[in-house]
């Protein structure tokens, strides 16, 4: 039997339990399908279990997307401090843990259950594992299949994310709809991710695992400035992941590892008061003993004493280490991807409603569209202000 609604969403992650309980407080009747056995995977997994909900300097510089202006509307609409607002009646704890990044004290399932309860208030009903299949457009409605049989509704939510972590319940799903709607798609690939490396790179840099260094990571134009990490597979960290969602295959990435002052001078002086020292010693007082031995062979650096070192040549060691060039290899792709970048195409979404320009009623929002926050919080924050606006709409 079909059952009518007010308002299908497909999709019960961080976007569609938002607009769903926003669209119910509005007196909507509101039903959310999923296909998961758990609701808010993402959200439960994110910020190492913590959750990094939002971001205190959330703004429309740290999207990434076609049009770049698209986001600005729902952001100024639902901001970092409704949502925070939002944490504090819950009486959720929560710090920030660094540039803004605000994260729970205790764990993320604190901010699945204050979604589950906004949608329990607002009367919205919430079911997983729920396949949906065809989607039908008829007469100003939409023919939702689904296993829990046909669901009519004159608004669709379309908010079934990106292709990231597929055990996580990741499809393509939202692209598909799109595409029967005749909406584009932006090309995805995977961002906030962690690059895998050639042969010769990973030889070396693979047997420094475990060891963070500060380091910016540049290409494109665009600059990070965090930490590097080496794993066993390549190179991870916030600066990589953040790079990532910039870097085009076959391109190098620019790092500087002493990102926060200028290592000649270090040297220089280390030359002045210690000149029997050799470079290796000087270098490990700034870095982990560990990394200075293979990295002095791997950026082709002679360690001598360090009185043997002409200006320049002292000059040459510094400039290895502040601009070393990699060509990374590639990402470990969606299976680790935090982020897909690109999606549905904004050209075609109303900045405000988050509805189709040409498809009356259908709306998409969260990550399956073709906006991409910066690593620290900053999806969360899309899926929130765009959940919010739809929600306002539908
Ligand atoms: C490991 C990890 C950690 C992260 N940490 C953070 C963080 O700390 N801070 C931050 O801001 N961002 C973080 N992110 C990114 C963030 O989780 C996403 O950007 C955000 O969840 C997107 O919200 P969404 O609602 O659009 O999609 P999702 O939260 O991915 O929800 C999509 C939902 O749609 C469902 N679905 C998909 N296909 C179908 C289908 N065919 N039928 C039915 N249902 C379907 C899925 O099961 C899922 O429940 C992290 C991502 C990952 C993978």
């Amino acid at each position: 039997m079909s059952q009518h609604r007010d308002v299908v969403v497909i999709g019960a992650g961080a976007a569609g339990l938002f607009c769903a309980a926003e669209a119910g407080k509005r007196g909507r009747k509101v039903e959310v399908l999923d296909h998961a056995k758990r609701l808010g995977g993402k959200i439960l997994m994110s910020g190492g279990g913590r959750c990094n909900f939002t971001n205190m300097y959330a703004s429309p510089e740290n999207f990434i997307s076609q049009n770049p202006h698209f986001c600005k509307s729902a952001l100024s609409r639902y901001t970092q401090w409704d949502f925070i607002a939002l944490v504090e009646q819950y009486s959720i704890a929560y710090h920030e843990k660094t540039l803004g990044q605000l994260f729970c004290n205790d764990t993320a399932k604190d901010i699945v259950d204050m979604l589950m309860q906004e949608c329990k208030q607002a009367n919205v009903v919430v079911s997983n594992r729920c396949e949906v299949g065809d989607i039908r457009f008829e007469d100003g409605l939409y023919y939702v299949q689904s296993a829990k049989g046909e669901y009519i509704a004159p608004s669709l939510v379309i908010a079934t994310g990106g292709l990231s972590m597929p055990k996580l319940g990741a499809t393509p799903f939202g692209y598909k709809v799109a595409e029967q709607f005749n909406i584009p798609i932006i090309p995805t690939r995977a961002a906030l991710v962690p690059f895998t490396l050639h042969e010769h790179d990973k030889s070396v840099l693979g047997e420094l695992s475990g060891i963070s260094v500060d380091a910016s990571a540049g290409c494109n134009n665009t600059q990070f400035n965090e930490n590097i990490l080496f794993t066993h597979r390549g190179l991870s960290g916030p600066a990589v992941l953040q790079i990532s969602s910039y870097w085009e295959p076959g391109q190098a990435v620019d790092f500087n590892l002493y990102p926060n002052g200028d290592l000649y001078e270090v040297l220089s002086k280390e030359q002045q008061q210690s000149p029997d020292a050799q470079l290796s010693t000087a270098l490990a007082k700034v870095y982990p003993k560990r990394f200075v031995q293979s990295a002095l062979p791997y950026l082709n650096v002679e360690n001598k004493p360090l009185k043997q070192y002409q200006g320049k040549q002292l000059a040459q060691a510094a400039q290895a280490f502040m601009q070393w060039q990699l060509k990374p290899n590639g990402t470990e792709g969606y299976r680790t991807a935090e982020v897909t970048l690109g999606g549905v195409d904004t050209d075609y979404v109303s900045s405000k409603t988050m509805e189709c320009k040409s498809q009356p009623g259908l709306y998409f929002i969260g990550e399956v569209l073709d906006v991409t926050g910066w690593l620290g919080g900053y999806n969360f924050q899309w899926a929130w202000s765009s959940g919010y606006v739809a929600g306002q709409a539908v």
